[in-house]
C-alpha cells in the first residue's frame, strides 16, 4: 500500500503523553486542563440525555446552540453571522479545520502556513492535494511575530488559503490588530481564503482584546473562524467545536462536513447551548489562566530555562540552551524521563523539524501540579 501522508507517524502529543505516563512524570505536554470542567455543565448533559437528546441531531447542529454561538460572536467580536446559513458545530476544532480545507483547496492549490504550525494543518492540506507553501514565523527579543512581507512573497496565482492561528499553538503569541490588516491588505482583491484557528480566543492576557478574524469586515468576508468548546470549556475530550463563516463558504463547508460526520452528538449540543447564554465562564477565563501562567513564569523566573513571552493560549514556551545542547525532541524525552516533567518540542511543529532549542510547557494545570512541576524544573 503506498501511503497517503508519507511524512506522518504518530503525533507528539500522543507519544509524550505515553511517555509521561511511562514514567510518572508530571504531564506538562499535551494541552489539556487536569481540573474538572463546571458541574454544572456535567449536569445539563446529563439532562440533555434524560430529556430524550439521543437521536441524530440536525446536520448543521442544534438550532439554539448556533443561535448561542452567533450571539456570542455578536457580542464580543461585534459580527453578525446568521446562526442558520453562517454557523454549523463540528466534532472539536480538528474536525472544522480538515473540513474546511477538503471544502475548498483543489489539487494543485497552494495554502500558506506559518511555522510553528499546529500538527493537523498540514496533512489535510496534503490530503485535498494541495501544496503547503510554509512561511516561518520571525523571533527575536519581543517574541515570535508574522513577517507579513514574507507572506506577501509567498502569495502566488495559485493560493487558494492561507492558515491563521491566534492566539498561536505553540508559541503563545497573538496576533495584534496591525496583523490583521496587513493580511488584509494581502488578500484584498485577490479570491484568497483564510482559514483562522481560533481555539484559544479567549486565553488572552494583560488586558489585550483577542484579533478575531470576524472582527475585521475584509477579512470577516472570506475567512472560516474555527473555535472549540474543549478549550474553553475545560473539556477537550468532549471534541466539540463549530465554524463560522459567509454563506457562500459555508455552503461548501456543509457538503463535506455532512459526509464527515453528518452530525454532532447531541446531548452536549444542546447542553452548551445552554451555558453559553451566560457569559461569564469565558469573561473570566483569562483572569482564571493569567494567574496561572504568572505562577508558572515566576517560578521558572530563578531557573537556567530562558522564558519566552506568553500573550495567549495556555501554553509557556522556554529556551533551555543554558541546560543543555540536545535536541528539542532529546531534551524533552530526557526531561520526561529524568526530571519527571513531560514538555513538548517546538521541532515538529515545522514541516523539516527546526531546532531552535525552544520546548513548550502547558500550564492548563491545577496549582499543586504546577507546583510539583516547578519544583522539579528549578532544580535542574
Ligand atoms: N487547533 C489548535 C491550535 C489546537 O491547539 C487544538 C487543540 N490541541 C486544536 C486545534 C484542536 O481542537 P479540538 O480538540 O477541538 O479538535
Ligand atoms: N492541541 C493539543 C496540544 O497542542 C493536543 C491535541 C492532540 O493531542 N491532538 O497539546
Amino acid at each position: 500500500l503506498t501511503t497517503r501522508l508519507p511524512a506522518v507517524g504518530t503525533t507528539v502529543f500522543t507519544r509524550m503523553s505515553a511517555l509521561a505516563a511511562q514514567h510518572d512524570a508530571v504531564n506538562l505536554g499535551q494541552g489539556f486542563p487536569d481540573f474538572a470542567c463546571d458541574p454544572r455543565l456535567v449536569d445539563l448533559v446529563a439532562e440533555a440525555m434524560r430529556a430524550g437528546h439521543n437521536q441524530y441531531p440536525p446536520m448543521t447542529g442544534v438550532p439554539a446552540l448556533r443561535q448561542a454561538i452567533a450571539g456570542k460572536i455578536r457580542a464580543v467580536y461585534g459580527h453578525a453571522y446568521d446562526a442558520d446559513t453562517e454557523i454549523t458545530v463540528t466534532a472539536g476544532a480538528t474536525q472544522a479545520l480538515t473540513t474546511a480545507i477538503l471544502a475548498v483547496v483543489h489539487p494543485g492549490d497552494e495554502v500558506i502556513v506559518i511555522e510553528p504550525a499546529y500538527d493537523s494543518y498540514m496533512p489535510a492540506i496534503e490530503l485535498a492535494g494541495g501544496t503547503v507553501v510554509p512561511v516561518q514565523m520571525a523571533l527575536d527579543d519581543a517574541g515570535y511575530h508574522v513577517p507579513w512581507e514574507r507572506i506577501q512573497a509567498a502569495v502566488s496565482t495559485k493560493t487558494r488559503l492561507i492558515v491563521i492561528n491566534t492566539p498561536h499553538n505553540p508559541t503563545g503569541s497573538v496576533l495584534r490588530d496591525s496583523d490583521l490588516e496587513a493580511l488584509a491588505g494581502i488578500v484584498r482583491g485577490t479570491e484568497i481564503l483564510v482559514l483562522s484557528d481560533e481555539v484559544y480566543e479567549h486565553m488572552v492576557y494583560d488586558g489585550q482584546q483577542h484579533a478575531s478574524m470576524s472582527r475585521h469586515p475584509v477579512l470577516s468576508a472570506r475567512t472560516f473562524v474555527v473555535s472549540s468548546f474543549g478549550k474553553t470549556y475545560h473539556t477537550t475530550g468532549w471534541k466539540i467545536g463549530y465554524v463560522a463563516a459567509p454563506a457562500s463558504l459555508m455552503v461548501e463547508f456543509r457538503k463535506v462536513h455532512q459526509y464527515n460526520v453528518f452530525s454532532v452528538n447531541a446531548p452536549m449540543q444542546h447542553a452548551i447551548a445552554g451555558y453559553l447564554a451566560d457569559p461569564a465562564p469565558y469573561v473570566q477565563l483569562p483572569a482564571f489562566y493569567q494567574k496561572k501562567r504568572d505562577l508558572f513564569r515566576a517560578g521558572l523566573a530563578g531557573s537556567r530555562f530562558e522564558l519566552l513571552p506568553a500573550d495567549g493560549t495556555y501554553f509557556q514556551c522556554v529556551r533551555y540552551g543554558a541546560i543543555s545542547a540536545m535536541p528539542e525532541a532529546a531534551f524533552a524525552e530526557w526531561l520526561t524521563s529524568e526530571i519527571k516533567v513531560a514538555a513538548i518540542p517546538v521541532s515538529p511543529f515545522y514541516r523539516q523539524a527546526k531546532e531552535s532549542g525552544i520546548v513548550r510547557f502547558c500550564f492548563a494545570k491545577r496549582d499543586e501540579t504546577l507546583a510539583l512541576a516547578l519544583e522539579r524544573l528549578a532544580r535542574i
